[in-house]
């Protein structure tokens, strides 16, 4: 490990407690899969570095049998906590909800279909050590997904890595750790359009990304359909970039000097060779292209709009249903 360069920051906290948070919809089949390895890991760690590791649930309003698999596990495992949200938020609402549990040591953010392996917690913990508050995973490589999903996903990485101005690393997902300083930044940031990878961005302190192969789900499938990701990645540049803006004034702008230009040739034309009454299709052209135009500009803007709407009404994030804190009495409040 290179400790060399390392400066441990004042107000890191301790060492000693870490929690696991998994956001679940409908995972019934991955999470007895997943759980014994994760036990596996925590006991190591406990053993090997002297922390207290334990795990969060989030069941993001699941219809399948994962409310009833997550209290099982909780029942055989005191280190487990469970939350179950009123509904189907999203995987950020319910990794948010899950944060905000967590009140004392690091949070570390895993998927439940085992496509982060469990088994590089102990890597990410060392980094914390050595005074790291940001570590996360950045994919080297990913398993069971085609050639489809990589592309857009390689796509969109590069995108809002330029249109934004906070720094959001390329191929990293949500898969990282967070110190307790760096969670009680993010629990600051209570905006609704949550675009978690651009706002841990924003949170900055020390980062470091830990390279890992993203392998195939354990069970069940994706619960991002290509609607769901075309409009996470709206979500993330509109959140993170008022870029598209600027772009429909210049776009604007482009047009009004080609159309000023246009109109100065129509004109001069007239006057030399006389006005014949012609172009009905290069003035229908220019008008539906004008149209289009505006019709862009004015969708761009109607989607910061309604975002604002959105944040306008200031509601919750998420509702809790019920909360069964690790190895305590459940309770059906918030
Ligand atoms: N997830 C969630 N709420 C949702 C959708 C997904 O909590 O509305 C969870 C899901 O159970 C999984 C994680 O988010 O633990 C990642 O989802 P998935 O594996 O479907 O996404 P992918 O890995 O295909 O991008
Ligand atoms: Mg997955």
């Amino acid at each position: 490990m290179n400790q060399d360069c390392f400066q441990r920051p004042p107000s890191v906290g301790t060492y000693d407690l870490l929690t696991v948070v998994i956001a679940a919809y409908n995972e019934a089949e991955s999470l007895p899969l997943i759980q014994p390895r994760l036990t596996r890991v925590l006991d190591g760690l406990s053993a090997q570095a002297g922390i207290d590791g334990r795990v969060l649930y989030i069941d993001d309003g699941s219809s399948d049998a994962t409310w009833t698999v997550l209290q099982a596990l909780a029942a055989s495992d005191a280190r487990v906590s469970l939350l179950r949200l009123s509904r189907n938020f999203g995987k950020e609402a319910a990794l948010t909800a899950g944060l905000d549990r967590v009140e004392r040591g690091a949070a570390l953010i895993l998927d439940a279909d085992g496509q982060d392996p469990p088994e590089l917690i102990p890597e990410f913990v060392a980094r914390w050590r050595e005074g790291y508050d940001d570590v996360h995973g950045t994919r080297v490589e990913r398993d069971g997904e085609g050639w489809l999903k990589r592309g857009t996903a390689h796509v969109f990485y590069r995108m809002i890595g330029r249109l934004s101005k906070t720094p959001i690393p390329a191929d990293t997902g949500d898969f990282r750790l967070l110190s307790p300083r760096a969670l009680a930044a993010l629990r600051q940031l209570r905006e609704r359009h949550r675009f978690m990878k651009g706002l841990f961005g924003w949170v900055g302190y020390n980062r470091i990304a830990v390279p890992y192969h993203r392998e195939s789900r354990v069970a069940g499938s994706t619960k991002f359909n290509f609607w769901k990701l075309w409009n996470f990645a709206i979500e993330g540049i509109t959140s993170f970039s008022t870029a598209p803006l600027r772009l429909a004034t210049y776009l604007g702008l482009m047009t009004a000097a080609v159309a000023f230009g246009y109109a100065l040739w129509i004109v001069m034309k007239a006057l030399l060779w006389g006005d014949r009454v012609a172009g009905w299709p290069t003035m229908m052209a220019v008008i539906l292209f004008l149209g289009g135009v505006q019709l862009i500009a004015l969708g761009l803007i109607g989607e910061y709009l309604g975002r604002l709407y959105s944040e306008a009404k200031q509601r919750p994030l998420y509702l809790v249903d019920s909360w069964l804190p690790a190895g305590g009495v459940s309770s059906d409040q918030a």
